[in-house]
């Protein structure tokens, strides 16, 4: 593996946490490149769920260096929630995990804007944790960086022109009792307790991966939301395919050798936006029931379909994936029968590729395929030839279309609960 990276197939939720949770027992270092603390990764450790938003999922593995990248937005308050959360469990967080003095801060006043701007007609349905805007004062050189808190005189007077800046754009935001003076007095204990953490991310992968070291690169949400390559403006703000990896941590495209892609055996989407193989709401209760489709950051239910191969193709492209993981698999043992959308048509003819905007995406009509379901148990499978033939045959058919290899399918969230292909 020595850079391998893993990224989400589909639209976020796709179960990369396992997986991630998984190979990081094979890597060194694990590294996040994107997305801020609205990813939600649920890992299953014995009995207990651990959901990890800002912290590599390889944090539970002993002994692996976590990093979190420039490409990362960061909340200061949630960081320091979800590592004393993780302490108070038993894991040594502390002085395995280090971050990234480029990584963009969230402040307070992002978080109070979004909530004005996602009351208006341009909402696209965030989790409202001030993600997009920090991403944007990234973009517009606003932006304030883990790296500014060793400044203070530096931070009061950008924060205050961004201050004034945003109550100028957003009269009704309540802004008016904030000063970046004050937000850095609220900020300094936590001030304290992130600069020993701050590393050269960079050159730290680098030099790991000279000694040669094995790093896994984790992303969050999924290409379907990638700000360049999703279904714009329902996207994330940040690089979520695999390209995003190296740039979110510093490293050198040549420096990846393997694209590991997740995907569900099925399709989950949350907030607005196009989803061709979205389900009427009867069938999507069920198998948001049969999936505990919730968000696992906001417990929003989420949107639920049919595998869209279209979209997985696209996904296969955008990302180059090596492989891919296909996970919660279980989830439709029950069912009878199992569509997979194997193309789109728009008035009747197939789009010439998939379609880069969401108001085309939108027209599209899937064209549809069904199986046959295998309507026993999954989950105890271990092995390829322990899968009913019908699921081989499923997956088989999914692989051909995709032309990517299917090497590992997860029948269960717990850890052991997976098929690993061999030969
Ligand atoms: P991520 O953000 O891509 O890591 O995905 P989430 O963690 O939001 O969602 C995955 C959810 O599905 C978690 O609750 C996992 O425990 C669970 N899960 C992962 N793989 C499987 C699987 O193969 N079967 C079932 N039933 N649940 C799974």
């Amino acid at each position: 593996m020595p850079c391998t990276v893993v990224v989400g197939a589909q639209w976020g939720d796709e179960g990369k946490g396992k997986i991630v949770d998984a190979l990081s027992a094979e890597a060194d270092l694990v590294a996040r490149y994107q997305g801020g603390p609205n990813a939600g990764h649920s890992v299953i450790r014995g009995e207990r769920t651990i959901v990890l938003h800002l912290i590599p999922s390889g944090i539970l593995e002993p002994g692996k260096r976590c990093l979190i990248g420039n490409g990362v937005v960061i909340d200061l308050e949630k960081l320091h929630e979800e590592v004393e959360k993780l302490e108070a469990l038993g894991v040594d967080v502390r002085p395995r995990l280090g971050v990234s003095s480029s990584a963009h801060l969230i402040l307070p006043y992002h978080k109070v804007v979004e909530a004005v701007a996602e009351q208006g007609a341009g909402a696209i349905g965030t989790t409202g944790r001030g993600i997009g805007f920090a991403y944007r004062d990234k973009a517009a050189r606003t932006g304030l960086r883990i790296g500014d808190l060793a400044d203070r005189d530096a931070f009061v007077a950008r924060a205050d022109r961004n201050l004034e800046r945003l109550r100028r754009e957003y009269p009704e935001a309540s802004l008016a009792d904030t000063s970046g003076a004050r937000l850095f007095d609220e900020l300094t204990p936590l001030v304290r307790w992130v600069l020993p953490l701050v590393s050269d991310v960079s050159y730290e992968l680098h030099s790991a991966l000279k000694a040669g070291k094995r790093v896994l690169l984790e992303g969050a949400q999924g290409t379907l939301l990638d700000l360049d390559h999703g279904t714009y403006p329902f996207v994330t703000s940040s690089s979520a395919s695999a390209a995003g990896a190296p740039l979110g941590v510093g490293l050198g495209p040549r420096a990846v050798d393997k694209v590991i892609g997740v995907a569900k055996a099925y399709a989950t989407r949350v907030g607005l936006g196009p989803f061709p193989t979205e389900m009427p709401e009867d069938e999507a209760a069920r198998l948001r029931a049969a999936g505990e489709e919730y968000g696992a950051t906001t417990g929003r239910p989420r949107r639920c379909g049919w595998l869209d191969l279209p979209a997985l193709r696209y996904a296969a492209r955008i990302n180059g994936l090596d492989e891919l993981v296909v996970t919660k698999l279980d989830v439709l043992d029950e069912f009878d029968e199992i569509r997979v959308a194997i193309d789109y048509e728009i008035d009747g003819s197939p789009p010439p590729s998939f379609p880069a905007s969401a108001a085309d995406l939108e027209r599209c009509r899937p064209v549809w395929r069904a199986f046959p379901g295998w309507q026993c148990a999954t989950t105890g499978a271990r092995a390829w030839s322990d899968l009913p033939e019908k699921a081989r045959e499923y997956l088989a058919f999914v692989e051909r279309e995709i032309d990517v290899p299917i090497t590992t399918v997860s029948v269960g969230a717990s850890r052991e609960a997976e098929v690993r292909r061999t030969g």
